[in-house]
């Protein structure tokens, strides 16, 4: 039987993209491997949504030019954000690549095999499912829609098909996948939106919860807030990216709202869902940004107090506006000071709003094991350690918090368990 290898980095979509092609290719007849000098074929998953990403996909291709030319039998594929619709230069640069493919395509070796519907073959309880591909955005700093291309959205019939098929394979949890879900649907004839297939989804018995990221500020509406706050399987958890505290700095960015109405969004969704929990992107040291305008980041997130915070400093990227258009003026010290210094402010926040759970019983969906520990999430996104003789993979447990730290909590089973 021939062995496949995939290699991935990225973000949740291009996991969720490599389980599905992993899918197929054991569709077509392949059996996975967990090493290239076992496989008959390589697919590299690639990101370049930062330089250095882009960097160690490079690397990886140009160390598999010895083993092609050992093993001129095995075939070498690239998919990712790499590759975008003009694959020529690639094929000139790695001409040891066989197969280059855009993200969310299959390359036609598989298209010939008329396979059935793509879906993990062992799927976890908890499974990403794309809904929205591409991003019509263009913010100034970001390479996605150059390499994704235009948005474009999945039926909801066809995502609602495979999730109650994922519920029949035991996936109790699904991530709705996309750039920039807000905007799901638009492009679709009847033109539904994420709420439209939020309260479709919310009917499928089996299915215990549902999340979706990423929202975008200028596009999450009024009707999806409700949605969340109505539908019972929709999970209180949102990730919604500010990018910064200052109007100045959004407008470079061309992110298309202002930090008032970002936070009247906020003021809006806790007002609607309590519990919610709260997750956000930042990019400290954008070119120019001055010490006020950081400070105005540092303002908003100590004002607006996130769960979870996933700050970056600002790296060009070739071929963004961003990068044509302004100079990377912020020198690498000043950077690292910035961003540790919103990573210690979002450590003591964190710290406190997880130090409120201790003592409190907390439903757990449990997704496997590290370290002799069973590991799971709670609808808010909490990730929680606890032990337990019995198999608790796929069941909703109810667990008592015991210890809280800013990045994890740790309890025993309280209540007994559903599966
Ligand atoms: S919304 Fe902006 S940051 Fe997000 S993928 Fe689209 S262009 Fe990139």
């Amino acid at each position: 039987m021939p062995q496949y290898y995939i290699w991935t980095i990225g973000c949740q979509m291009n996991k969720a993209e490599s389980e599905r092609l992993g899918s197929y290719l054991e569709q077509a007849g392949y059996q996975a491997t967990n090493t290239t000098e076992e496989a008959d074929l390589i697919v590299l998953n690639s990101c370049v949504v930062r330089q250095s990403a882009e960097n160690r996909v490079i690397n990886k291709l140009n160390a598999l030019k010895s083993l092609k030319r050992s093993r001129p039998d095995v075939t070498l594929a690239v998919t990712g954000c790499l590759v975008n619709s003009k694959t020529d230069p690639l094929r000139q640069r790695f001409p040891h690549v066989d197969y280059f493919f855009k993200p969310g395509d299959h390359p036609e070796w598989i298209e010939k095999a008329k396979l059935g519907p793509i879906l993990p073959q062992h799927p976890s309880p908890s499974t990403f499912v794309p809904i929205i591909q591409g991003c019509d955005n263009f913010c100034s700093y970001c390479i996605v829609p150059y390499r994704r291309g235009r948005e474009k959205s999945r039926p909801v019939e066809e995502i609602s098909g495979e999730v109650k098929e994922l519920t029949l394979h035991g996936v109790k949890e699904v991530t709705l996948l996309g750039q920039n879900v807000d905007s799901y649907g638009h492009d679709l004839p009847d033109k539904p939106d994420l709420a439209d297939l939020l309260n479709e989804l919310n009917t499928i018995d089996g299915l215990a919860r549902i999340r979706f990221l990423t929202n975008h500020p200028k596009d999450m509406s009024t009707k999806l807030i409700n949605a969340i706050a109505y539908l019972d399987k929709v999970c209180e958890l949102i990730c919604l990216p500010v990018q910064s505290g200052s109007n100045d700095i959004l407008k470079a960015m061309r992110r298309s709202y202002t930090v008032e109405h970002y936070r009247q969004l906020i003021t809006q969704i806790r007002s609607k869902i309590p519990g919610v929990a709260l997750s956000t992107d930042v990019i400290v040291a954008f070119p120019s940004e001055t010490e006020k305008q950081f400070q105005q980041t540092f303002s908003l997130l100590s004002e607006l107090r996130f769960d979870t915070v996933h700050i970056a400093a600002y790296s060009p990227r070739a071929g963004t506006i961003a990068s044509r258009e302004y100079e990377d003026n912020i020198p690498p010290a000043e950077k690292r000071r910035r961003l540790n210094k919103i990573e210690q402010l979002q450590e003591n926040i964190a710290t406190e709003i997880n130090a409120q759970l201790l003592g409190k019983t907390v439903e757990v969906l449990v997704e496997g094991q590290k370290k002799g520990k069973w590991q799971g999430r709670t609808r808010t996104g909490k990730l929680v350690f606890f032990s337990n003789n019995n198999d608790c993979l796929g069941r909703l447990v109810k667990i008592r918090i015991e210890k809280t730290s800013p990045w994890s909590l740790q309890g025993k089973v309280g209540v007994s368990s559903t599966k």
